[in-house]
């Protein structure tokens, strides 16, 4: 787990087209006996020199088997240098994607998603059409079409289509009510609730709901040899959901290829070209597990993916912050079309609830990393056929960040001088989680999402509570000692996330605490450890981040600060008694 704050990622102003193919052309049966049509989808964010593409098409015709092919011409004289999620190639002005290798079939209603970058100049006028298999994508398909309509409009899409195979589901039980934290008691995981009971004064705490990492293949099934998952697999967890007569459960879905892919205290045991095995041998037995009937009375709630996206925009190509296994997970399409995967099985069960990371504003808050980090979540969303697929994000997953800052915001001044001149807030638009939770929806639904999404904050750890938490703002005129003097945040820096010592318990789990939000809720359950502060040989695939590590002091992603880590810290996910003692002390609000 790992969140990495950049500032100023170097980008040109970004510039967001989006057009619909369509318009005049005669859509073409490809064979005499099949049905042809399809619509695309395609949207560019450009600066002066170049652009990346985002192009989703969707089959309205008869289903494609053995290989889809889709074409274009371009106006002027764009040329592309990278492409993922297909094979693009360009001759002249013509540009042919096909399908990538795990994904050669799209049946009726079904999309395809994949992605490209491009250089230009002059304008960058959209292709005026594209073509499927050889048809031309007009929207529509002519009469005689396939037996199952085609969705009407992006904005009312079709019900849940797989890219790949169909889904596991049984089938609808009836609709996804609006927020599912509501009016709804969440399941205890016995499993913490004794780690929480074995430090003292830990039972005044222990029923409160926490996430289920699935964080392995084995956790799936329970496996008491990995750090953080007992005996207990996910249908015992389930099983143990009907038994307390919980409203609702909660899983944190977390096994991508190449995971984590900035730092090393959470890397897992898939490797960057194990999308396959993520697929087959991750998602599909969870699929599976929760679409069993006996559950359907239960919300499923599913954290989809820490971490990963947010790192494919602040970690990659030559940033401060970025590293080989980022740019591989960006070029492979990896973390998108995974993501894209889970959002489509977990999405098809009536009884589920996706809920995407989205970091938290320590990471994506400064304006160069806040849209392009939307527009990726809404490519995963399409990537799964449905951004309904999508029932809210969650931010601040196992972060330290405030939920408010109680005693300045973003508008504040000292002595004339913003607080976003501070070295703390170091020109981020939020100085706290929840006016960046809100605002994220509110951009996330601008730009196609829909609009009853909900936000979850991870609050176990931002209590910042205890003896140095401040009673009020500052009186000095130095906007430094001013915010340091006044943040709720005791970090050293809010670059750091590992183990941080002074941290305390945040506000408890509560259903539709304020607008926009779903839940605050306890997902990294409180009490297991960041990382390891010193290398620790294990079989999980987790590594050593001298982030970790209380005597390093630091590097450009942290303000070359302090690491600000407990000591004596076991690797991530196993139990840190002391962690948990501290997290109660300095709990906020107070514990009694
Ligand atoms: C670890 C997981 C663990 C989770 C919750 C992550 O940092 O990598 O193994 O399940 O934290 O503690």
């Amino acid at each position: 787990m790992r969140p990495i704050p950049t500032r100023a990622r170097a980008l040109t102003a970004a510039v967001a087209v989006s057009v619909v193919a369509g318009g005049g052309a005669v859509a073409m049966a490809n064979s005499a006996s099949a049905a042809a049509g399809c619509r695309v989808n395609y949207s560019v964010n450009q600066w002066s020199t170049g652009f990346t593409g985002n192009v989703t098409v969707t089959n309205l015709g008869d289903p494609i088997s053995g290989g889809w092919r889709l074409t274009w011409t371009w106006p002027g004289n764009q040329t592309i240098t990278q492409g993922w999620s297909s094979t693009i190639t360009q001759s002249g002005t013509s540009v042919t994607a096909t399908n990538p290798s795990w994904s050669n079939s799209l049946a009726t209603g079904a999309t395809a998603n994949f992605g490209f970058n491009a250089n230009y100049s002059g304008t960058n006028t959209a292709p005026a059409s594209f073509s499927l298999n050889g048809t031309v994508c007009t929207g529509t398909v002519p009469t005689g079409g396939p037996s199952s309509p085609p969705p009407s409009s992006p904005s009312n899409p079709p019900p849940s289509s797989p890219s790949t195979s169909p889904s596991t589901s049984t089938g609808p039980v009836g609709p996804r009510v609006d927020n599912p934290y509501a009016g709804a008691r969440g399941y205890v995981n016995p499993e913490w609730k004794a780690k929480a009971e074995s430090v003292s004064g830990g039972n005044r705490v222990s029923n409160n709901p926490t996430a289920v990492w699935m964080d392995r293949i084995a956790a799936i099934n329970g496996s008491s040899d990995s750090s953080s998952n007992g005996a207990m697999g996910m249908r015992a967890h389930l099983d143990a959901a009907l038994t307390q007569g919980a409203g609702y459960i909660q899983f944190v879905i977390y096994n991508l290829p190449g995971r984590d892919c900035a730092a090393l205290a959470s890397n897992g045991e898939l490797g960057v070209n194990d999308l396959p095995r993520y697929k087959t041998e991750y998602i599909d037995p969870i699929a599976a597990i929760q679409a069993d009937a006996k559950y359907r009375s239960l919300r499923i709630i599913n954290i989809v993916e820490i971490d990963s996206l947010p790192n494919l925009i602040t970690n990659v190509g030559g940033q401060a912050g970025a590293t080989a296994t980022c740019d591989t997970m960006k070029a492979n399409g990896g973390y998108v079309q995974g993501i894209g995967y889970a959002l489509n099985k977990l999405g098809a069960l009536a009884n589920t609830y996706n809920y995407v990371d989205a970091a938290h504003h320590g990471w994506i808050g400064w304006d160069s990393n806040f849209n392009p980090t939307a527009d990726i979540m809404l490519q995963a969303a399409q990537a799964s056929g449905n951004v309904r697929n999508v029932h809210g994000f969650i931010t601040n997953t196992a972060n330290y960040s405030a939920l408010r800052e109680t005693n300045f915001n973003i508008g504040t001044s000292v002595g004339g001088t913003s607080v976003r001149q501070s070295k703390w807030v170091d020109w981020n638009q939020y100085v706290d989680e929840l006016t960046f939770a809100q605002a994220f929806r509110t951009r996330l639904v601008s730009i196609g999402f829909d609009s009853g999404i909900g936000m979850l904050i991870d609050t176990s750890r931002n209590g910042w509570g205890g003896s140095a938490r401040p009673t009020g703002p500052s009186s000095s005129t130095n906007v430094d000692t001013y915010v340091n003097e006044s943040r709720i945040d005791r970090r050293i820096h809010a670059g750091n996330w590992c183990n941080q010592s002074g941290a305390g318990l945040g506000e408890r789990p509560t259903a539709a605490p304020a607008s926009g939000i779903d839940a605050y809720v306890w997902v990294k359950p409180p009490g297991e450890s960041d990382g390891s502060s010193k290398l620790i040989p294990n079989n999980e695939g987790k590594g050593f981040d001298q982030m970790c590590d209380p005597a390093y002091a630091g590097n450009a992603r942290n303000g070359n600060s302090m690491s600000g880590a407990l000591a004596d810290a076991p690797i991530s996910g196993a139990w840190f008694s002391a962690q948990f003692a501290q997290l109660m002390q300095n709990a906020y609000p107070p514990l009694s």
